[in-house]
């Protein structure tokens, strides 16, 4: 147990790390850096920096152009420029038509004066400066309406001697307590004394065939970028600098999980085969798979007749067509005497897998059942019992199938539709259900391969990358709340022409209560007004599933033209008649969320159409984002745009348990890195399983200390 003590702070080196020879010097505390007293330590302690190395590895966010410090008169309008000058005139002012304070500034050279505004600033920002000083300053420089140079929000700086020689500016996180100036002096000092303590632990085979620079001098490029660096490389994070220090951090990221993998012990499990049943569901399914179905309904077969549980995540863009291959590998399991459990997320998800199923389970002669939340008390003890004696074949469910009092006879295969609507935990107790069950994980939210594998890291990933033939793209377009009479008329073109159309309603959690009383009142009002002569329905997640029921029925049925809903049609359902889909409060929505919900169009022969009607500012983000939709049918590159604007923390929740953090590395926007990582870091394996060639004595070091035992190395070697 000594060996491990708990987690320790950053500023008290593990015991275990002591006995590392080249890692200590790292560990030290901060304050072992020049000019950092116990003040400054706790200033940076409040920015997750404890040790030296955190310093070193504090990396600028953005770098400033300052190679070139023009006069006044020559800084280009329109662009972003560097300048030194004179304070001559300091002060807030209120401004009556934003109805805001700002804070304003005058600065002068010799050829000319420039003027400067902030909004939102510290009051210990202008207290910082006096009248009189020379300050730097960098900014886009503008054009007032009166004339004269302007920058809104630059950066100011005292000018101090260092500052005054032409360079790239690096540019780091600012805290509320310490200039940047200040925290620029302090990492400066780690570089230069430190710097060298980074130890270059990768083999240098790798490196070399790579070309990537030693991480001590990419992080003395980093912090101090030689003047002749591409700038706009080095905002992107894209400089070869920032390659080096990317790679490091992803290759010991992709080892430790490889060596996780191959340590995981291959559980027994069943063997299934298919039987007659698969070879019949041709014969009663009203088309022919696609390829892509078929190759991974072929992957899965192999992994079901090995004698290991399966743990295989199909991805498949929404309308792929994934329910169907769940059924064949469903099949293969009765073939095999095995029971199957089939869960969804909503109620209704699975009320509709259950219906689609029924009759070819009918043609086949296979017992199917419902079971949901929904079922009354008596039916459901009738249930439990059928299904603990073996009775019924196939269980289509909800959360109800894990709650207690469920047992199966023999469960063979889980299947989870949705797994990201799902925890680890309640996956873990479908798993139970059975002993060491074949799972078949399936998501319409597809995430690029490479990430796929890394925060999957334990599950084989497949993809559905087609659509069944016949589908017409749907067209998408982005409106304004201004436009929406014009929304309104492109909707009725639609059932004018006897198609159907849903309007949906997002719901926020803290005014729920409100938005559906905005859901109903628009139901109302469109029944009377605009789309006047048709019918329309309104579900919302409110709504006994009974009521919910008939309502979709209708709508199914073509009785109810058009059906406004909150988001309890995100998943599954299926009216290929239904030709517009108009979502309200767009902006509200995250891309992959949109892109299911666009999925409910488009399952027909005609042409289809998605309109978001959103809320932005032409400033807002939310515009740039929902333009996506519009530009791409494709769920991966949704996906990944997803990841882009809200990052891989966000995104389905994921959360990196068990991985190492990341300093500078970001598994999206690196992703083409996470590759060559994964590529090289299996190879290095495949060379040295056990890590114990010298030419890995350092990278297993780095190794521990980068999962801080989270990787049991003890196993290896
Ligand atoms: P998802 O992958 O989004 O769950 P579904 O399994 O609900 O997709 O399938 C969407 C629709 O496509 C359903 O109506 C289904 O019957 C149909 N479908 C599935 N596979 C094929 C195929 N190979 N050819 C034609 N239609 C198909
Ligand atoms: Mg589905």
């Amino acid at each position: 147990m000594n060996d491990h003590p708990p987690a320790s702070s950053d500023s008290q080196p593990a015991a275990s790390r002591a006995a590392r020879p080249f890692l200590p010097p790292l560990k030290k505390p901060v304050q072992f850096v020049k000019g950092v007293g116990p003040r400054r330590a706790e200033q940076l302690a409040r920015l997750g920096i404890g040790t030296v190395e955190d310093l070193l590895y504090h990396i600028p966010f953005r770098y400033q152009d300052r190679r070139e410090i023009r006069k006044i008169r020559d800084l280009p309008l329109g662009e972003e420029g560097a300048t030194v000058g004179q304070l001559v005139r300091m002060g807030r002012r209120f401004v009556t038509r934003s109805r805001r304070w700002v804070l304003e500034g005058v600065v002068r050279d010799e050829t000319g004066f420039l003027f400067l505004r902030w909004y939102n600033q510290h009051r210990y920002f202008e207290q910082r400066y006096q009248l009189g000083q020379r300050v730097l300053l960098f900014g886009k420089v503008e054009m007032g309406l009166k004339g004269g140079k302007w920058m809104i929000h630059p950066d100011m700086e005292l000018l101090e001697e260092e500052e005054d020689t032409a360079r790239i500016l690096p540019i780091y996180n600012k805290t509320t307590e310490m200039t940047v100036a200040a925290m620029r002096r302090l990492v400066h000092g780690a570089v230069a004394e430190h710097v060298d303590l980074i130890p270059n632990s990768l083999p240098s085979e790798i490196t070399a065939r790579l070309g990537l620079m030693d991480l001590n001098i990419a992080l003395r490029h980093l912090h101090f970028p030689p003047l002749d660096a591409d700038l706009m490389a080095l905002n992107t994070a894209a400089s070869p600098a920032h390659r080096a220090v990317v790679f490091d951090e992803l290759f010991y990221l992709q080892l430790g999980m490889a060596l996780r993998r191959r340590n995981m012990v291959k559980e027994d499990g069943l063997s299934i085969v298919p039987g007659p049943l698969v070879r019949h569901v041709y014969e009663v399914l009203p088309f022919r798979l696609t390829n892509a179905q078929e190759r991974v309904l072929e992957v899965i077969f192999r992994d079901m007749a090995a004698p290991h549980p399966m743990n295989r995540l199909v991805q498949g863009d929404v309308g792929s067509g994934k329910t169907i291959v769940a059924f064949c590998a469903a099949l293969a399991a009765l073939d095999s005497g095995y029971q199957v459990a089939f869960m969804a997320p909503t109620e209704l998800l699975a009320e509709q897998h259950f219906r689609t199923l029924s009759p070819l389970a009918e043609k086949l002669e296979v017992s199917l059942t419902l079971l949901t939340g929904e079922v009354k008390v008596r039916r459901k003890q009738e249930l439990y019992s059928l299904i603990e004696q073996g009775k019924v074949e196939i269980v289509v469910g909800t959360h109800a199938l894990i709650q207690e009092g469920v047992r199966f006879h023999r469960l063979g295969l889980a299947i989870v539709d949705e797994q990201h609507r799902f925890g680890v935990m309640q996956r873990a107790a479908l798993k139970r259900l059975g002993t060491n069950p074949d799972m078949l994980l399936m998501t319409a939210t597809p995430i690029p391969r490479t990430l796929a594998l890394t925060i999957y890291g334990d599950l084989d990933v497949s993809a559905i990358d087609e659509l069944p033939p016949g589908r017409k793209p749907i067209t998408t377009r982005v409106f304004h709340e201004g436009e929406r009479q014009k929304v309104y008329r492109l909707v009725k073109e639609h059932l004018d022409r006897g198609h159907q159309a849903y309007v949906v309603y997002p719901l926020v959690e803290e005014s729920e209560k409100l938005d559906l009383k905005a859901a109903t009142n628009m139901a109302e009002e469109l029944a009377h007004t605009f789309f006047a002569g048709y019918s329309v329905g309104l579900v919302h997640g409110r709504m006994k599933g009974e009521e919910k029921d008939k309502v979709m029925q209708r709508f199914k049925n073509g009785e109810h033209h058009l059906l406004v809903s909150t988001t309890v049609i995100e998943v599954g359902i299926d009216v290929p008649n239904a030709t517009v889909i108009l979502i309200e409060h767009a902006e509200r929505f995250g891309l992959a969320q949109l892109h299911q919900l666009r999925g409910r169009v488009g399952r027909g022969q005609a042409e289809s159409l998605c309109l978001l009607l959103a809320q932005y500012t032409p400033a807002d983000e939310s515009h740039r984002r929902l333009r996506v939709m519009s530009e791409t049918n494709d769920g991966f590159k949704i996906a990944e745009a997803d990841l882009t604007f809200r990052g891989p923390g966000e995104f389905l929740g994921i959360r990196q348990s068990g991985m190492p953090d990341f300093r500078v590395a970001n598994i999206v926007r690196d992703s083409r890195i996470l590759e060559v990582a994964r590529e090289e870091a299996e190879a290095w394996l495949a060379q040295d399983p056990d890590l114990t060639m010298p030419a890995s004595r350092r990278l297993r070091t780095v190794l521990e200390d980068r999962w801080a035992g989270r990787l049991e190395l003890a196993r290896v070697g």
